[in-house]
């Protein structure tokens, strides 16, 4: 006992504790071009509940367009994205395109965190987090805002909730966006570089609530550039290249890989 090799730097509870086997989302053979750009083909990605994916590589190699295409903000030309299973969006080239029903409702199963923030600009903080469930009728008034107050204090942004996104950091902006894709209660929480329209100083603050939320046994899937958080914070690490997985797996694994793919190491250059 106690020489199980478990990883004592790490204070997340064990993957086998949080993580469950049934994938919370799913990509089947994706396939993306852009005109005569082909970002990817035959991509597969699946992420189980609870699991924190991050994903890194350098740009241009379709981390962002994947995770677009996951809640169809781009649309696929092949492929299948299933959430918990059953099939939510439809490459245009899938004939189940057609017998899919309308998914909306699935839809507000991911939440989405965008590089810039893309807060509404005449809404205070409370009128961001609140918008959302107030628009698909989550609850009365009272209820939709105490519980938007509560995941505010949640993000330590309860202090400015009625100031407007302008008087806000970078960083405090992005928390507000945080909290208004949770205010949804979405199953998956998917992140386009959250930090890297940030300035240094307030990268932290945003990458200590990330990882708050990925010891609560989020489904988290992350586009990156923060390694040694990818490292730190992630289940899983998977690296891009040119539309490819080119490694896929633990930290501790990719760890290794380090020592021997020199290309990689020179990218992750910790
Ligand atoms: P990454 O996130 O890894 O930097 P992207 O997914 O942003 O990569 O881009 C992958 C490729 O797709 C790049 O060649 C990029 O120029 C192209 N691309 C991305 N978005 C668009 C778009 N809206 N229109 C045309 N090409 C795009």
């Amino acid at each position: 006992a106690g020489a199980d090799g478990a990883d004592s730097a790490s204070d997340l509870p064990s993957i086998v504790e949080r993580v469950d086997s049934q994938p919370a989302i799913r990509l089947d053979r994706g396939g993306k071009s852009f005109g005569d750009n082909s970002v990817f083909n035959n991509l597969n990605l699946a992420v189980r509940q609870g699991e924190v994916v991050s994903i890194i590589g350098p740009s241009g190699s379709g981390k962002t367009t994947l995770i677009r295409s996951l809640n169809g903000l781009e649309t696929l030309d092949q492929g299948i994205v299933y959430l918990k299973e059953k099939p939510f969006i439809a490459g245009r080239e899938e004939q189940l395109g057609r017998t899919l029903p309308k998914a909306k409702n699935e839809m507000l199963e991911l939440g989405m965190v965008f590089q810039s923030f893309n807060l509404f600009p005449h809404k205070t903080v409370l009128g961001n987090v609140t918008l959302g469930p107030r628009y698909h009728n989550r609850g009365s008034v009272g209820e939709i805002r105490s519980s938007a107050r509560a995941i505010l204090s949640q993000v330590g942004m309860l202090a400015h909730e009625n100031k407007y996104p302008h008087q806000l950091s970078g960083g405090q902006q992005q928390r507000v966006a945080i909290a208004r894709a949770l205010a949804m209660k979405p199953s998956v929480l998917l992140f386009d570089e959250p930090t890297s329209a940030l300035d240094p100083e307030t990268v932290g603050e945003v990458l200590r609530i990330m990882a708050d939320l990925a010891k609560s046994g989020r489904t988290m899937i992350i586009v990156t550039h923060e390694m040694k958080f990818a490292l730190e914070v992630s289940d899983r690490v998977i690296f891009m290249e040119g539309g490819k997985v080119i490694f896929d797996g633990s930290p501790n694994a990719l760890r290794e890989e380090l020592l021997r793919d020199v290309r990689l190491a020179d990218f992750v250059r910790l």
